[in-house]
């Protein structure tokens, strides 16, 4: 089991290194399919600098070619998700939880790193995302491992959304949600059930927090929208350690 729990931590850390690379390129609509490269000069990256963590500290956080720096966030990613994925996989072991709470956890990066790029969070991680909770639910099913099917949180997240959204348009004349944020809500729901409502609350505290701290020190200016993708990244984080309800 041990050996299973590092095998989950350097998966996850190796998936994260994919998710924040495929947040990349959709907030660049760059390919998904073409090799792993430079930020700035995009030359291809070699072999090692693709370990995760270990390429970083390989190269000293620079591109070996053009020299400019590798956002630290990267690496920092790495091991808190590589982290989180190796509790994931000691709470759950190799069951569909646990693949449904991993995929979540990339998907959230990945719309993390778009959020943070371009202000969007594409329709394809949406589509992907439905199809695969299909796909494995209805293998789960088949094989006697679930025995029906629960979307109602999907829908939940989803009226939160557009609720929260209509209120920021009916009381402060602007959306209170961007619609991107609204897909992930709807995921999140799908993926995380009754999670979501404790991701929302902790998101939203964070959020405020921060918009408020920004205000008062004057590094954000009153109607600033800040993007909302990491802070229900961290919100999901906080959900996992509420001890009950876990239901999925
Ligand atoms: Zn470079």
């Amino acid at each position: 089991m041990i050996i299973l729990q590092y095998l989950g931590g350097f998966l996850g850390a190796a998936l994260t290194s994919y998710s924040v690379t495929s947040g990349y390129r959709l907030a660049n609509r760059i390919s998904m399919v073409e090799r792993s490269s430079c930020n700035s000069c995009r030359t291809a990256l070699p072999w090692p600098s693709l370990i995760p963590v270990v390429g970083y500290a390989l190269c000293r956080g620079r591109c070996t070619v053009c020299k400019d720096f590798v956002p630290v966030r990267y690496p920092l990613l790495e091991i808190s998700s590589g982290l989180f994925v190796l509790l994931i996989v000691t709470r759950f072991g190799i069951s569909i939880q646990s693949f449904k709470l991993v995929w979540i956890s990339m998907v959230l990066i990945a719309c993390c790193e778009s959020d943070l790029l371009s202000r969007r969070i594409p329709n394809v991680i949406l589509i992907v995302s439905i199809g695969v909770i299909l796909l494995v639910d209805a293998l789960a099913l088949l094989t006697g491992v679930i025995d029906g099917l629960s979307y109602q949180w999907g829908a939940i997240a989803l009226f939160a959304g557009v609720c929260m959204r209509c209120t920021g348009t009916l009381l402060f004349k602007r959306p209170g949600l961007g619609i991107g944020d609204i897909k992930l809500f709807t995921i999140l729901g799908l993926y995380a059930g009754s999670l979501f409502a404790v991701t929302l609350l902790a998101a939203i505290t964070f959020a405020s927090l921060v918009g408020l701290v920004g205000i008062v020190s004057g590094r954000l200016r009153r109607n600033a929208q800040i993007p909302f993708a990491p802070f229900l990244t961290l919100g999901f984080v906080v959900s996992y350690f509420v001890p009950e309800p876990m239901v999925l």
